[in-house]
This record gives structure tokens, sequence and C-alpha cells, in this order.
């Protein structure tokens, strides 16, 4: 061979295998990801959302989840795809969190939320606050960057300044809409209510027509991991600074790998009563159910026999996931492994 020919066959080789080698750098990772999300649950009347008002709950459900599944497509973690998604929905008016919530008897607004990290367990909360504009982002905020995992009201606030976070004025979160519902629920009912009921709450309820709008996210990203954030402004017409499920690790709020993810929606005691993610996640490790049985068992046997309503979002660590509720229906969409994008309010 003459040097020539040898020369440039080296090259070539060695350029080859540079090729290849840069290719299996950039080779994304096989892994599966999925996520869910709720917008909360209740007994949804069909006859009372109109088809517009449909489209809009579903366009923003729509776009909470592309921000998750952009997310995740790329690499991103479970736990940032969970804040992403939240904060979508926290800064849509329609829900109770965020922008939107409902008011407290004395016309005030108090946010709840609670993010969770399957892989390490590390979590974050908050509840009380006023002027946070992304309850979940302070959340994640204290996972990550607090001794404690749990703050709350001014403290959450002081804290997450420190942190280089700023507050927004109380009146960001102020809709007509909710001004109105207080004063309903105040005139009609007098007792303190779950978002959109028109029943009393804890008095008598009228079980027909009664929805929670609390926002959840599961999901679990490329590499494998789970975690799980729940975001709320809790019971409109709460008193005496009332806390719900939804900032409860455990109760509203849980995740593990390997096991499962949960976010929670419903009347809050109940589900602080029957500890539900925890119970979910538990007959997954301990039980070895399904998602699907341990889910079932603990919203349609635990909580439904005490009468305890609303739902639950569920992803496990292949990316099945579950919806199920004891109420009529739940605002929820997922993004499954193949891909597929899935948006449903009724039953
Ligand atoms: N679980 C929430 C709470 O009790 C309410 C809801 O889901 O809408 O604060």
């Amino acid at each position: 061979m003459k040097p020539n020919y040898f020369f440039f066959l080296i090259l070539f080789t060695m350029s080859f295998l540079t090729g290849m080698a840069q290719v299996k750098d950039n080779k994304p990772s096989l892994g599966k990801f999925a996520l869910a999300i709720h917008g909360g649950s209740g007994n949804i009347d069909k006859m009372k959302l109109s088809v517009e008002e449909q489209k809009a709950y579903r366009a923003v459900l729509d776009s909470a989840l592309k921000v998750g599944y952009e997310v995740l497509k790329t690499g991103g973690s479970s736990l940032l795809a969970v804040e992403k998604v939240i904060m979508v929905l926290e800064d849509s008016p329609l829900f109770n969190a965020g922008k939107g919530s409902v008011l407290c008897n004395d016309g005030t607004i108090e946010m709840d939320a609670a993010i969770m990290n399957g892989k390490t367990l590390d979590v974050g909360a908050v509840a009380g606050v006023r002027r946070i504009k992304n309850p979940i982002s302070a959340a994640k905020l204290i996972l990550s960057k607090s001794k404690s995992v749990f703050l709350y009201g001014s403290g959450a606030e002081d804290f997450v300044v420190q942190q280089g976070m700023e507050l927004v004025d109380t009146s960001y979160f102020f809709t007509e809409q909710r001004r109105r519902q207080l004063e309903r629920v105040k005139l009609e009912e007098g007792g303190m209510q779950l978002d959109h009921d028109s029943g009393d709450y804890g008095k008598k309820t009228n079980e027909t027509d009664e929805k929670f709008g609390t926002v959840g996210c599961v999901a679990l990203d490329q590499a494998g991991n789970l975690a799980a954030g729940t975001s709320t402004g809790g019971l409109v017409n709460k008193k005496y600074h009332r806390i719900g499920d939804s900032p409860l690790i455990g109760a509203g709020t849980y995740a593990e790998n390997g096991v499962c993810a949960v976010s929670c929606t419903g009347k809050g005691e109940d589900f602080i009563k029957h500890v539900v993610a925890y119970d979910i996640a538990s007959r997954i490790k301990y039980g070895h159910l399904s998602l699907q049985a341990a889910v079932s068992q603990t919203i349609q046997l635990k909580l439904k026999s005490s009468k305890g309503r609303g739902g639950c979002i569920a992803i496990d660590k292949n990316g099945n996931i579950v919806f199920n509720f004891t109420t009529s229906g739940m605002f929820r969409g997922s993004v499954d492994v193949n891909g597929k994008f899935h948006t449903a309010i009724y039953r």
C-alpha cells in the first residue's frame, strides 16, 4: 500500500470511529416517560358546563400536558415536569390554585402546595401563603434549599424572598367569579364549602353539584424517577387557617421510586384521615398490588365506604396511569408512554 493511501485509510477509520462515538453520545435515552394531571374532581353537572367552558378547561389541561411532555421528552426530570405543569394550571384562573384560588371567610386567599421527589424522597410544602405567585415553585424551593420541609404563611414568604423569589400583590389572585362564589356560599349555605360546591360543607351536603378545583401532576421521567405535586386554594369560606390534604405528604401527595406517585383532590379532611396517597403506595409496596388494584381499593373501598369524596391520579414505575374518583367527574389528562395525549372531564 502506498503511504498516501495508508494515511487516508487511517484518517477515514478515525473519523468513522469518532462519528460513531458521537452518534452514541447524542442518542436519546430510550427510557419511557409519561405524566398525568388533574384539575379537581366533583359531581360536575354536565348541563352547567357549556361547550365553550368545557373547551376552555380542556385547552388549559392540554397546554399543561404539552409543557410537561416537552420537559420529559428532552430528558428533563419528573420533578421539573411536575413543577412546570402545575405552574400552567396555577396561572389559569379556571382552577382553584394560584390565580383564581377560592376565598376564605374573611375574603382573603390562602394557598397550599406540596411536591415530592420519588428518587430521594425529598419533599417541600407550603401552607397559608398569600403572595407567592406559584406556590408549587415555593414548595420546590423548600425541597431543594431549606433545612425544613414544610413552611407556613409569612414565614414561607420570607424564605422564598431570601432565595430570590419575588412576591406579588394579593390582588393578583382575585377573580370576580370567586368573590361571587364566596358571597353565594355565605348567603345560601353559611358553611365552609368546596370549590364550585352548591352544597353546604360540613352540615348538609348537596352532593349532586359539587366540584373540587385543586390541581395536581404525577410524572415518570426517562431515568425512571417518579414525582408528584399538588396545589390548591383549599375550601371556599374556610376559617381559622384551615389546611387540607394537598400540602400534607402522604395524604394528598406522595411519590416513591419503584412504587408510585399520587396526587389527590377532594374533601381534604377525608384524605387526611385515610392518609390516601401513602395508603395507595403501601398497597403496592408491601401488598404487591398493581397500581390499578391499589388505587381502586383505597378510593373505591376505603375512602368511599366512609363517604369520602374526591379522587386521585397515580402513575407507577412502568408509566401505567390510573385515574379514580368517587364523584361524577374529574378534570384530568395524561400523556402515556406511547406519547398519546388525552383529556377528559366526566366519568
Ligand atoms: N383537597 C383540597 C382541600 O381539601 C380541596 C380540593 O381538592 O379541591 O384543601
